[in-house]
């Protein structure tokens, strides 16, 4: 038990050098505003300091861009245009994409509930 060999990888406190433990974070943000659960990591049991392995920082990194993903949204209300409708880009997420002016992208039904907006690729922009 008292073996710190055992585990195979030992890690230190960068401030007390207390050897850290594995453990499990119940919450933790690792981008500011996306939270995430139940976070593997080490944590030092004098000064609460964490740390974490270059696996678990992918990991992190891997969960928060999903987040975003689900969290990134906009809300627009549908206006007319001739005899279309016209969802306006909100500006930011425009920004995000590098989305320009004459760039010609896909729309593609969603279920009944909506649509998907997607850049067309280089390859297929001359056909239709
Ligand atoms: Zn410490």
């Amino acid at each position: 038990m008292l073996s710190a060999k055992k585990k195979g990888l030992e890690v230190r406190c960068l401030r007390c050098n207390e050897r850290m433990n594995e453990t499990v974070l119940d919450r933790y943000e690792y981008m500011e505003g996306f939270q995430l659960f139940k976070v593997p990591g080490f944590q030092c049991k004098r000064c609460g300091n964490l740390f974490f392995t270059e696996r678990q920082v992918d990991d992190m990194e891997r969960r928060t861009e999903e987040l975003k993903m689900h969290t990134f949204a906009f809300r627009r209300t549908v206006a007319v245009s001739g005899k279309g409708l016209v969802v306006r880009v909100p500006s930011d997420l425009a920004e995000h994409l590098n989305l320009k002016e004459g760039e010609a992208v896909r729309i593609l039904p969603v279920n009944h509930d909506g649509f998907l907006v997607e850049r067309e690729k280089e390859g297929r922009r001359s056909s239709k």
